[in-house]
């Protein structure tokens, strides 16, 4: 069956991109994948909030909602952001910002350490429809991991909890790496 875009029937479904529940009556987006528990037959659906669609899994989401004519809210937003994902291979593994924690893990981009307090982009991999945490990068080395600095909308999403003072302070270090090319 074709992947689908559909108003939750109820509100027990958890989006796969975010972990949290999925309410009833909002859009949904289902990813029909083979169900690994049944060795030839079946297929099993992977549920997600349209945004979390749109920033985890650009392909399938944009494929399914070019099938979608109609009035979708937040369409030209989530379109953008999964065609963002699209072309830049490593912007969907982009997960949550924050300060680090400890000054132990190092960067994936630059291999040096994180400084303790200093912020970081987590990073998600995507193991068969599991997103599992695979490591981080400086806020300041997105330009030369992702190729792009236009992260801003996946981080709040994911990092709800930011305020405007985070925020700000994220976007200055994402820029002091230089503009997009
Ligand atoms: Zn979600
Ligand atoms: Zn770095």
């Amino acid at each position: 069956m074709p992947h689908v875009i559909e108003r939750a029937a109820s509100g027990r479904a958890k989006c796969r991109g975010c972990g949290e529940r999925i309410g009833a009556a909002e859009l949904r987006f289902g990813e029909r994948v083979p169900n690994p528990y049944a060795e030839d037959e079946g297929e099993t659906t992977h549920w997600f909030h349209l945004a979390c669609a749109a920033f985890r899994r650009p392909e399938p989401f944009l494929e399914t909602l070019t099938t979608r004519p109609e009035a979708i809210e937040g369409r030209a937003a989530w379109e953008h952001e999964a065609e963002l994902g699209r072309t830049h291979r490593r912007l969907p593994r982009v997960s949550t910002a924050e300060r680090a924690a400890s000054g132990r893990a190092a960067c994936r981009s630059c291999r040096e350490a994180i400084a303790k307090g200093a912020w970081r982009i987590s990073l998600v991999y995507d193991e068969d429809g599991r997103f599992v945490p695979s490591g981080f990068i400086h806020v300041r080395c997105a330009r030369s991991y992702l190729e792009t600095i236009e992260v801003m909308a996946r981080l709040k999403h994911f990092s709800p909890a930011l305020g405007d003072a985070d925020l700000a302070e994220i976007q200055a270090e994402l820029e002091a790496a230089g503009p997009d090319q």
